[in-house]
C-alpha cells in the first residue's frame, strides 16, 4: 500500500450532520454542494461526461477510497451521446444513466457542466490543479465525403441528424429539407441504420419517445419514401449488428429493396463465417434472396416505404439541381471486391452510376479534435496517441472513450476501454509514478478561475432541476422527456 493511502485510511473520520473533517484539514462545502474532502487527497480532473467519463470515474471511486473526482462538461447536461446520439426509440439504451446519475451523486464526485475546456480553462490549469487530467471528451467532428458537391442543400453528416433529432444544441437549427421521395444514406454502420430507421419510423411510434418537438413535426410532414443504405464493399463487410438490422427488416409499413446480383457467392461463403457475422449474413440473405411467407408477404405488399442495403458502392460526386443549389441525385462507382472478408478492398472497376435523390446523409465515422495544443494529438488517426489509457510524454494526463481508440464500438466497449484507463492511473498512484503527495487544490483553484472568468458551471443538482423540467414537459404530452434545446434554456432552467 502507499503511503499516501495509509495517511488517508486515518482520516475517514466524517461528523454526522457538520460538513467538517476532524482532522481539520479543509472544511467546507464545494461549488457542487458536496462536502469537500481532503485538500491532500488525490484529484482527479475528467474532462468530459459521456461514457467514459462516468465509467472512469465510477472505476476511480471504486477503487480506492480517497480519490476524489471532479467531471467537467461543455454542456450545461451531462451523459455525451447517451442523450445526444442513442436513439430516441432505443430508450433501454439510455438506462445507463442511472449508473451514471449514482456516480455523479457520490460524495467524491463532482460534476461540473457549462465549462468548455481549452477555451473556458486550458488543460494546463486543469494539470495544475489535479493530480492527475483524464481526457475523455469523445469524437465530435465528423469525416468529409471528400466529393464535389458535399456542400449543397440537402447533404447532412450523419453526425448532425442524429444531433438534430435528438436535440444537440448546435444542430436546432439545421431543419433538414424531407420534400424529396429518395434518401441516400453513405456507411452501413450502426447509426446509418438508426438515421434510416428514424427517416422511415412511423411517427405514431417516434411520438412516444424522447425525439424533439421539431424533428417529430418535420417527420411527420416528410415526403421520404425510399431510403437507400450504400456501402463500399459487400454484404459480408457491412459494419452494423443483426440488432440494428432486425428492427429495419421489421419496420412497420416498410419493405426491403435489394439487389440479388450482390449476394452472388455469399450463401456458400457462409459456412466460414465467424458467428455473429455469419447471423448477420444469413439474415440480410434471408432478406434479400428468400421468398417469405404469406404473412411476410401480405405485410410488405401492404408497405408504403422502402428501404434497401445498395452494395459494392463509393460516392463521386453529388449531383445539383440546374440551379446548382439543391441536391438532385449522387453519383456513385460501382466497385469490385479485392481480396475476403474483412480485410478485403473495394476497387474502382470504373463504372458509375447516377441515383436520383434529395437527400444525402453521410454517415461514414465521427472523428476527435485538438481541443488544446499542448496535449498531443495524433491527426492521422485523430485520437491521442497513448499506451493503456497514458497519454504519451505527458505524465499525469490519461485518456479514455472514443478519444482513446477512434469512434467504433458500443457503450460496452468505451466501458472497458474507461475502467482500463482507470487502472491504469491506479497503477500509476500506486507505484507512485504519478506522484499525489504534494497537495493539490482541485477545483476550488479551477471555480476562482472560472468566476474570473464569467463562467458559470452547472452543478449536478442544477441538471436535476433542468432533467424534472423535460420530464414534467413530456409527461403533459405522453413523452418520457420533452429536452430543452438550447444552451441559454437549459441554463435558465439551472439557474431558477
Ligand atoms: P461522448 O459520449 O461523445 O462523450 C463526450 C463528452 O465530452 C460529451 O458530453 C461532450 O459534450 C463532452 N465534451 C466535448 N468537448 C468538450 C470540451 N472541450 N470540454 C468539456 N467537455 C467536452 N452505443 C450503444 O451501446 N448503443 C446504442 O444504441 C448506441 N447508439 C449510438 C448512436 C450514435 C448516433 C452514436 C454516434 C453512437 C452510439 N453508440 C451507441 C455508441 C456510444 O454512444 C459511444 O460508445 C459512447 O458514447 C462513447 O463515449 P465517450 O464518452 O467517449 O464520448
Amino acid at each position: 500500500m502507499s503511503g499516501h493511502k495509509l495517511l488517508f485510511s486515518g482520516l475517514k473520520l466524517w461528523t454526522s450532520g457538520t460538513s467538517r473533517w476532524i482532522s481539520g484539514l479543509h472544511d467546507g462545502v464545494n461549488k457542487s454542494g458536496k462536502a469537500c474532502f481532503s485538500s491532500c487527497s488525490p484529484k482527479v480532473c475528467i474532462v468530459g461526461s459521456g461514457p467514459a467519463g462516468f465509467y472512469t470515474a465510477q472505476h476511480l471511486i471504486k477503487a480506492r477510497q480517497d480519490v476524489e473526482v471532479d467531471i467537467y462538461e461543455r454542456l450545461p447536461v451531462p451523459f455525451g451521446l447517451v442523450r445526444f446520439g442513442v436513439a430516441p426509440d432505443h430508450p433501454e439504451v439510455k438506462n445507463v444513466i442511472n449508473t451514471f446519475t449514482q456516480t455523479a451523486k457520490h460524495s467524491r464526485c463532482s460534476f461540473y457542466g457549462n465549462v468548455n475546456v481549452g477555451k473556458d480553462v486550458s488543460i494546463e490549469e486543469l494539470r495544475q490543479a489535479y493530480h492527475a487530467v483524464v481526457l475523455s471528451y469523445g469524437a465530435e467532428g465528423n469525416r468529409s465525403m471528400g466529393v464535389p458537391g458535399e456542400d449543397l442543400a440537402g447533404v447532412y453528416s450523419a453526425k448532425d441528424f442524429v444531433g438534430w433529432y435528438n436535440g444537440l444544441p448546435s444542430c436546432g437549427e439545421l431543419s433538414p429539407d424531407l420534400s424529396c421521395e429518395t434518401a441516400v444514406i453513405l456507411g452501413q454502420g450502426n447509426v446509418a441504420l438508426d438515421v434510416a430507421r428514424i427517416l422511415l419510423c412511423p411517427i405514431d411510434i417516434l411520438e412516444k419517445t424522447d425525439i424533439t418537438q421539431p424533428a417529430l413535426d418535420a417527420l411527420a410532414e416528410s415526403q421520404v419514401r425510399r431510403v437507400l443504405i450504400v456501402g463500399r464493399r459487400g454484404p459480408i463487410q457491412v459494419a452494423c449488428t443483426i440488432k440494428e438490422l432486425r428492427e429495419m427488416v421489421n419496420l412497420p409499413d416498410t419493405r426491403p429493396e435489394m439487389a440479388a446480383a450482390d449476394f452472388e457467392g455469399v450463401t456458400e461463403a457462409l459456412k466460414d463465417l465467424p458467428r455473429p457475422r455469419k447471423r448477420l449474413t444469413e439474415l440480410m440473405v434471408k432478406t434479400a434472396l428468400e421468398i417469405p411467407g404469406e404473412k411476410e408477404q401480405e405485410r410488405r405488399n401492404k408497405a408504403s416505404r422502402t428501404w434497401g442495403l445498395k452494395f459494392f458502392r463509393s460516392p463521386v460526386e453529388i449531383l445539383s439541381d440546374p440551379d446548382r443549389k439543391r441536391t438532385a441525385g449522387i453519383r456513385l462507382a460501382v466497385n469490385r471486391l479485392e481480396g475476403s472478408g474483412d480485410s478485403s478492398r473495394a476497387v474502382l472497376t470504373g463504372e458509375v452510376e447516377d441515383v436520383t435523390c434529395g437527400l444525402v446523409i453521410s454517415s461514414i465515422g465521427y472523428k476527435s479534435l485538438p481541443i488544446d495544443p499542448s496535449v498531443p494529438f495524433d491527426s492521422h488517426k485523430a485520437i491521442v496517441p497513448n499506451n493503456m489509457g497514458r497519454v504519451q510524454q505527458a505524465a499525469g494526463l490519461y485518456c479514455s472513450g472514443w478519444l482513446k481508440t477512434g469512434p467504433t464500438g458500443v457503450i460496452a466497449t468505451t466501458m472497458n476501454n474507461s475502467f482500463d484507463t482507470a487502472r491504469s492511473l491506479l497503477e500509476d498512484m500506486d507505484s507512485g509514478t504519478l506522484d499525489v503527495s504534494p497537495a493539490k487544490p482541485g477545483s476550488q483553484s479551477i471555480s476562482a478561475l472560472l468566476d474570473k472568468r464569467g463562467v458559470k458551471p452547472v452543478v449536478f443538482s442544477d441538471w436535476e432541476k433542468i432533467d424534472s423540467v423535460e420530464m414534467s414537459r413530456g409527461k403533459a404530452i405522453g413523452k418520457p422527456r420533452e429536452k430543452l434545446l438550447t444552451v441559454e434554456g437549459m441554463l435558465q432552467e439551472a439557474q431558477k
